[in-house]
């Protein structure tokens, strides 16, 4: 690794919260980043399972760059379009009935509580039911709610006090479900279908269900966090769509508008009303040039190109599922985690070398390829991560 004065510079003067890998990327194409010196690298990675289309998809810039061009922001104080036109589209496919536009998965998360939080108090009086019950091993965000509301422990030091009004329960374990959902003072379930930061941990279509028919029966919302695993991350378009399920709400991010930042809270009939004018709000929140990024995503993400995500997981699953060195492999789509005997960290380390950009959820490699990567692409990633895997 050549030196670069990148990486000096960002130590010097960018706050320590990140363990960066090496390479200094400043250029993106397709599927492909490249570093400083040129060298490829095939993107298994996609920023976090932001870059859905890739990198400089035509349909996404061409929209983006018109729209800066036009307006590139005036506030909530006034009507765009964009924004109208996107929360219509996301309403119209997720059956959801009102949209709360912010900047990240975290502000989507933190609205997904206030909104919980405040119907609870309109219809039992505040404070009377505040409890979210989330996940142990979860991942919802790092504000302090949002840090709070994540199931593990190793979050919740150095920044006390921190809210209250969260209780983490067992994933995937009914019975301590049902056990939660006796206490009076739950108002919402908050889990992710699949656990990413976690280690991509897929909740089993059992739980889902039962989840969803105990929180109605006892008058409890089910939220979901799709920050990761929406915008057609897992084969659909939002992964609760895969287990014939509806929730109450819902949070995404990270995928939703391509590249750029933009976080949405999906409200359902209950919760639509929650919120009242003057009692959330966000400057950037559904900025048009934002929201004309997520409306071309979202053009693009079709039954076709979904069924093709779909098909590639599979077959990246099995193919590694049968490889030397692997244990296991889990999640759904272009959402996987790989189990390796060796480690995770190092495997990405000796994959950077291959040109290929994976990475890692905890003790596993973490892979979050372009929804849209071809499959030449594809089959030459997964060779080197084979390669790069066996014993
Ligand atoms: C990444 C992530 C978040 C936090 O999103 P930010 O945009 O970093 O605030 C929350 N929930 C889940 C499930 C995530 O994967």
């Amino acid at each position: 690794m050549r030196r670069s004065i990148w990486r000096s510079l960002d130590q010097q003067y960018i706050a320590h919260t990140y363990a960066r890998f090496d390479p200094v990327f400043v250029r993106g194409r397709g599927c492909y980043l490249y570093d400083e010196q040129g060298k490829g690298y095939i993107d298994m990675g996609s920023g976090i399972a932001v870059s859905g289309l890739g990198h400089g998809d035509r349909a996404w810039e061409r929209a983006v760059c018109k729209q800066a061009k036009t307006l590139a922001h005036a506030s909530n104080l006034y009507y765009t379009q964009p924004q109208v036109r996107l929360a219509q589209a996301l309403c119209q496919s997720t059956g959801m009935h009102k949209v709360f536009f912010g900047n990240s998965g975290a502000e989507a998360n933190e609205c997904l509580i206030k909104a919980a939080r405040k119907y609870a108090a309109g219809l039992y009086g505040e404070n009377q039911r505040p409890v979210i019950l989330t996940l142990e091993g979860s991942f919802h965000g790092r504000t302090l709610a949002t840090l709070a509301a994540t199931g593990q422990e190793g979050f919740h030091h150095d920044f006390g006090p921190f809210p209250q009004g969260f209780a983490h329960i067992p994933p995937g374990d009914i019975s301590a479900l049902e056990e939660a959902l006796t206490r009076q003072d739950v108002c919402a379930l908050l889990l992710e279908t699949i656990q990413g930061e976690g280690g991509v941990l897929p909740l089993q279509a059992e739980y889902l269900r039962a989840a969803r028919s105990l929180t109605r029966e006892r008058g409890v919302l089910l939220l979901l966090d799709e920050v990761q695993t929406g915008n057609g991350r897992t084969g659909k378009l939002f992964s609760f769509q895969h287990f014939g399920i509806v929730p109450d709400g819902l949070s995404t991010a990270k995928g939703l508008a391509g590249g750029l930042p933009m976080g949405a809270c999906l409200l359902g009939e209950e919760l639509a009303n929650a919120l009242t004018p003057g009692s959330h709000g966000s400057t950037f929140g559904g900025n048009p040039v934002c929201a004309a990024g997520a409306l071309a995503v979202l053009e693009r993400l079709t039954p076709e190109l979904l069924a093709q995500v779909a098909a590639k997981g599979d077959f990246l699953r099995r193919e590694l599922e049968a490889a030397p060195g692997v244990r296991g492999v889990t999640g759904l789509g272009l959402m996987l985690g790989v189990e390796t005997e060796k480690e995770a960290r190092q495997v990405v380390t000796a994959l950077l070398e291959k040109g290929v950009a994976a990475l890692t959820a905890k003790n596993r490699l973490r892979l979050l390829p372009p929804l849209t990567i071809p499959w030449k692409e594809l089959r030459k990633a997964l060779s080197h991560i084979k390669e790069v895997a066996a014993p």
